[in-house]
């Protein structure tokens, strides 16, 4: 480890860490970044996991949160933000499938008769725009536009089921609203899954689902370039087993999540506390496929390939008998499969007409179980001859996942269970929940509020209470 000198240290490297290192620094402090893997980025990683000249997207592929993050607005990085025609698409076994388009009355207008209740309801929330999206992602702050927060809270913390059932009539609104608000990882009885879902569709329409050209990798590359522009110091392929190894320095913010700093720090911290640490729960992990194509995927429904997220798994019933399934511990049959065609916004993914996909679905934390088949056979339901054009195929279950970065849990990649309790309460009960038992040490990472997403507004938040510490 480095010798001292530091006003800062920050362990790891994924956006929150990234983001709290470049706060520091940009305040004048002096700041040595240590991240345990080979390569910085945590969930903004990007390789050729299948051929020589197929760039994949480890973790993170999608960056709305990162586009409309308060936190990335104020860093002001130079990121080439590639969108596809279409942000959303959800192909269903009957007739077309429901886009999501930038514009909300165009996507309106393909919901028939729930058009007017998405206006309502998702165009609402477009209307309150930034200042309602900065309130979501910084939500133990002052609100910045109060009566559209209370609005969305109060649908917000409803459970999808119940959202789809008071406020849309048909199967196509209701599906969509599913294939969103399971990105929660929530049974959508779950309270608070309608907010996961309601978040997602505004993005969708208020900046658009973006991926970064050249891959998320392009992301971090930028952020490290700027804190050793600043000052700082970056140095990876060295783990932290526990916070004696670290330098001398005022403040330490750590990317990591409980269960690591409980093996960091545990025995120094108070029992209270240790115990508030160790009821932090972990929730699904995710089984991820990558894929070399030899071409575009063969959709049914043709404007489906203009989509940069997909979300598959057909009707409401279907996604919510899904997340349940893999709530009670259990493997769907036919999983939800959120499912990114990179290429549709950023063909420099894949040789000259070659394609790259990013999928994965979820799985109980800890799965052992090959999820390859279920998956494909989603895709080949609504694009049949997909599995011709397979060039090449990685896939990394939970185990591999959490091998590669310990802070995916169990392959729990939102940093714990995303439920309205654990909202609240982000590791521990605490209106600082940021700050620890220990003098200058700060958890920054997605098991800090507002929760998973490469937004990076933990390290943003845990960074300004340090600075704001005498
Ligand atoms: C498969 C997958 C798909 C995803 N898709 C999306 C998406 O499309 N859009 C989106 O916004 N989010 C997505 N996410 C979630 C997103 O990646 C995470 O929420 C985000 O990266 C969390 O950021 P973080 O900084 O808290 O932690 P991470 O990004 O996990 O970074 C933590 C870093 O700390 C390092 N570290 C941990 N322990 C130590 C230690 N002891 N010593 C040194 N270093 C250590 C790790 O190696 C890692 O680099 C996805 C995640 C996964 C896994």
């Amino acid at each position: 480890m480095r010798a001292d000198g530091f006003d800062a240290v920050v362990v790891g490297s994924g956006p929150n860490g990234l983001t709290g290192a470049l706060t520091l620094a940009s305040a004048g402090r002096r700041v040595l970044l240590v991240e345990g893997a080979e390569r910085f980025g945590g969930g903004l990683r990007t390789e050729e996991l299948t051929l020589p000249g197929y760039a994949h997207d480890v973790c993170a592929s999608v960056l709305a949160v990162t586009l409309a993050s308060p936190a990335f607005r104020e860093l002001d990085l130079k990121i080439d933000f590639a969108h596809p025609d279409i942000p959303g698409a959800h192909p269903l076994d009957d007739g077309p499938a429901v886009l999501v388009h930038r514009d909300p009355a165009r996507t309106a207008a393909g919901l028939g008769r729930d058009g007017i209740a998405w206006l309502e309801t998702v165009g609402a929330a477009v209307r309150a725009g930034t200042p309602l999206i900065d309130t979501l992602l910084a939500p133990l702050g002052v609100p910045g536009a109060p009566l559209a927060a209370a609005r969305f809270g109060a649908l917000g913390l409803l459970p999808a089921t119940a959202l789809a059932r008071t406020v849309f009539r048909g199967e196509r609104a209701r599906a969509v609203l599913a294939g969103m608000s399971a990105h929660s990882m929530l049974d959508l009885g779950a309270a608070l899954s309608a907010g996961y879902g309601l978040t997602l569709a505004t993005l969708a329409h208020l900046v658009g689902w973006p991926v970064a050209r050249g891959g998320s990798q392009t992301v971090a590359d930028a952020m490290v370039a700027r804190l050793r522009e600043l000052g700082g110091e970056a140095v990876s392929g060295q783990w932290v087993g526990d916070l004696a190894e670290l330098p001398a320095a005022r403040t330490v913010l750590l990317d990591v999540t409980p269960r690591q700093f409980l093996r960091m720090a545990g025995h120094r911290l108070p029992p209270g506390y240790r115990r508030g640490l160790a009821r932090f729960r972990y929730g699904p992990g995710v089984f991820k496929l990558d894929w070399a194509l030899s071409g575009p995927v063969p959709w049914r429904d043709p404007a489906v390939a203009r989509a940069g997220t997909v979300h598959l798994g057909g009707t409401f019933a279907e996604i919510a008998l899904s997340e349940a399934e893999v709530t009670a511990g259990r493997h769907p049959r036919r999983p939800y499969v959120l499912l990114v065609q990179p290429c549709a916004a950023d063909p420099s993914r894949a040789p000259e007409g070659r394609h790259t996909l990013w999928a994965y679905c979820h799985v109980p934390n800890g799965s052992t179980v090959d999820m390859t088949e279920a998956i494909e056979a989603q895709i080949e339901r609504f694009a049949p001859g997909f599995r011709d054009l397979v060039l090449a195929r990685a896939a990394r279950g939970p185990a591999e996942l959490e091998r590669r970065n310990p802070n995916l849990v169990g392959g729990d990649i939102g940093g714990g269970l995303a439920s309205l309790w654990q909202f609240a309460c982000r590791p521990v009960l605490s209106p600082r929940p940021w700050c620890t038992p220990l003098r200058g040490v700060y958890l920054c990472s997605s098991s800090t509020p507002p929760g998973g997403g490469a937004h990076g507004m933990g390290g943003r938040q845990a960074a300004r209470l340090a600075l704001r510490e005498p």
